[in-house]
Parts: C-alpha cells; sequence; structure tokens
C-alpha cells in the first residue's frame, strides 16, 4: 500500500497517510490526524523531478548516454 505525504493547511502539520490506490481514486477526503481538518493537500514529492529545465537530475537518464528520441531536440 502506497504511503502518501500530506499538508495540513489548518496546523501546518505535515503527515503521511497510507491508503490504497482505489481509495484515493474514488475521491478520499484526508482528514488532518492533528487538528481533524480537511484543508488538507498532498505534497508530491517527485514535484521538482519532473520541472523542465532540470539538468543533471540522474533521473530517468535525461540526456545521458542513449537518450530517448527528442529529449534533447
Ligand atoms: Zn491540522
Amino acid at each position: 500500500m502506497p504511503t502518501y505525504e500530506y499538508f495540513c493547511q489548518n496546523c501546518e502539520n505535515r503527515f503521511e497517510i497510507k491508503v490504497s490506490v482505489s481509495e484515493k481514486e474514488k475521491g478520499l477526503k484526508v482528514k488532518c490526524p492533528r487538528c481533524g481538518s480537511n484543508k488538507t493537500f498532498q505534497i508530491l514529492g517527485n514535484f521538482f523531478t519532473f520541472s523542465k529545465g532540470g539538468s543533471g537530475s540522474g533521473f530517468g537518464g535525461g540526456c545521458g548516454p542513449n537518450p530517448m528520441p527528442g529529449c534533447c531536440g
């Protein structure tokens, strides 16, 4: 079961929850375990990985020895 990281806007609490993918796809409402608020949003751990123009991340090959077609366009 994957772990998701969430942040509470109400009390600025950062927490992790374990939820099955199917549950999450149903539109799970995550409550803050500290204050019970539902003003939570998911922290995407890979946010920076997919930022454009990044170089030297070393993730996914990029423009390494065998770049994907069009990668270095
Ligand atoms: Zn909270």
